[in-house]
């Protein structure tokens, strides 16, 4: 896969507001916004203050180790969001991308019997998704660049700041 797709800080704002505004014609009005951290927390974040949603979770999911390289499936890290603090919500998932789709699969089904409803929000969903997205802004089968993570870590380890 040689081609990206990039995604600049600026363009992100667009998408993300245009997603916004498909959640809102369809006239789904989430109670919670169940980012997947980490790319999704800017989307979530966004989406939030879009729509007036001023409730936001976090679910922790680690799946990625390199550019389309994958542990052998998505594990949900803690702390993992209280199913009680869900219970009966609207429920809006958002993350930067659907790829393979499996770490939506995971979040979604984690509030399936748990909330009144779950629809998930993504800039990007890549055809081979095995969750179709109810909103998506963008579809492409590139490896995507996205602002948040283009650049490398100001530090070598956690803690370990690099010269400037
Ligand atoms: P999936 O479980 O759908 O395969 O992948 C979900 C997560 O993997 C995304 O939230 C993102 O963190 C990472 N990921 C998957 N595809 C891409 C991509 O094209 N570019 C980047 N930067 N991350 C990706």
């Amino acid at each position: 896969m040689s081609e990206r797709e990039t995604l600049t800080w600026e363009l992100f704002g667009t998408a993300s507001r245009e997603l916004a505004e498909q959640v809102a014609a369809d006239g789904y009005l989430p109670d919670i916004v169940l980012s997947i951290a980490r790319g999704g927390l800017f989307v979530a974040g966004a989406l939030g203050y879009a729509l007036d949603v001023k409730n936001l979770h976090v679910a922790n999911v680690e799946f990625y180790t390199g550019v389309d390289e994958r542990l052998p499936v998505p594990i949900m890290l803690p702390p993992v969001p209280n199913v009680v603090d869900l219970s009966g919500a609207r429920v809006l998932v958002a993350d930067d991308v659907a790829d393979t789709g499996a770490t939506l699969k995971l979040v979604r089904d984690f509030c399936v019997g748990h909330v009144a409803d779950v629809r998930c929000a993504v800039v990007y969903e890549k055809p081979h998704s095995t969750v179709q997205c109810e909103y998506v802004w963008r579809r492409t089968d590139k490896w995507i660049n996205f602002p948040w993570s283009t650049l490398p870590p100001v530090v070598r380890s956690a803690g370990q700041v690099l010269d400037a």
